[in-house]
């Protein structure tokens, strides 16, 4: 589904090297979590994924297209990649329900009614139709970053990035965040999922990557990963966290 060549991303004219020559593809169905210490380009990896950076050497491709050529129209393959940041980017001023509906709405892809409709189903699946007519500021971290994520759903995406989705939460709501993720890995949603949880790394994902000063070092499943670690600096950062 989405395939990285030899990725280069600096920054600052060269002066920083945030990605150094990452090469990964990911499968249909498969879940990556992408680890590792602060700094080491893993934020830069997965926007270089939708192209919110651009690479500055390197190709891209999503469903076979090379998304870096610049004659290809971006907006048309960015909008079948879903992505839910740290901070959840509600828009403020709208509502709940106006905040899922106004991407499919705005691009013609759905009626009002229609993307009410699907609104409603999404937020009943997460337990908050009662939010529908709310503003954001009403909302628990949790129920935000829930609501941005199914906000990405109701552009029905192929592939879900997430860049620490729970950091900035309260340690009782990371919880619920973790489990809607989970249950759309089980319903086989493609994800790349950039985080600090590792237990959900083990559990959920298919395939975990470790990145350092801009490289990728090491990816195997979880469970070599985290058992027997290969690269020292796996072996180093993983002594730190877990
Ligand atoms: P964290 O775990 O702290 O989120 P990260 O692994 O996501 O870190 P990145 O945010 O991808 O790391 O950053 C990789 C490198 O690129 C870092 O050295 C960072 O300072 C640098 N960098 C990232 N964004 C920019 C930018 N817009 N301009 C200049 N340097 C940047
Ligand atoms: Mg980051």
């Amino acid at each position: 589904l989405i395939r990285v060549e030899h990725v280069i991303k600096e920054y600052n004219h060269g002066a920083v090297k945030a990605l150094n020559d990452c090469s990964l593809s990911i499968q249909k169905g498969e879940v990556v979590a992408i680890i590792g210490p602060s700094g080491s380009g893993k934020s830069t990896l997965l926007r270089c994924l939708n192209l919110l950076e651009v690479p500055s050497s390197g190709h891209i491709y999503f469903n076979g297209v090379d998304i870096t050529d610049k004659k290809v129209d971006i907006n048309l393959h960015r909008r079948k990649m879903g992505m839910v940041f740290q901070h959840f980017n509600l828009f403020p001023h709208m509502t709940v329900k106006k905040n899922i509906t106004l991407a499919p709405v705005q691009l013609g892809l759905k009626k009002q009614e229609e993307a009410d409709a699907q609104a409603m189903k999404l937020l009943e699946r997460i337990g908050l139709a009662n939010k529908a007519d709310e503003f954001p500021n009403m909302l628990s971290g949790g129920q935000k970053q829930r609501i941005a994520i199914v906000r990405a759903l109701a552009m029905e995406p192929e592939v879900m990035l997430f860049d620490e989705p729970t950091s900035a939460l309260d340690p009782e709501m990371v919880g619920e965040v973790l489990d809607l993720m989970r249950d759309l890995a089980h319903e086989g949603m493609t994800m790349a999922v950039v985080t600090h949880e590792m237990g959900f790394a083990r559990e959920v994902a298919s395939r975990v990557i470790f990145m350092d000063s801009g490289a990728i070092l090491e990816e195997n499943s979880p469970r070599f990963l985290f058992d027997s670690p290969q690269n020292p600096r796996t072996q180093a950062f993983l002594s730190k966290v877990l």
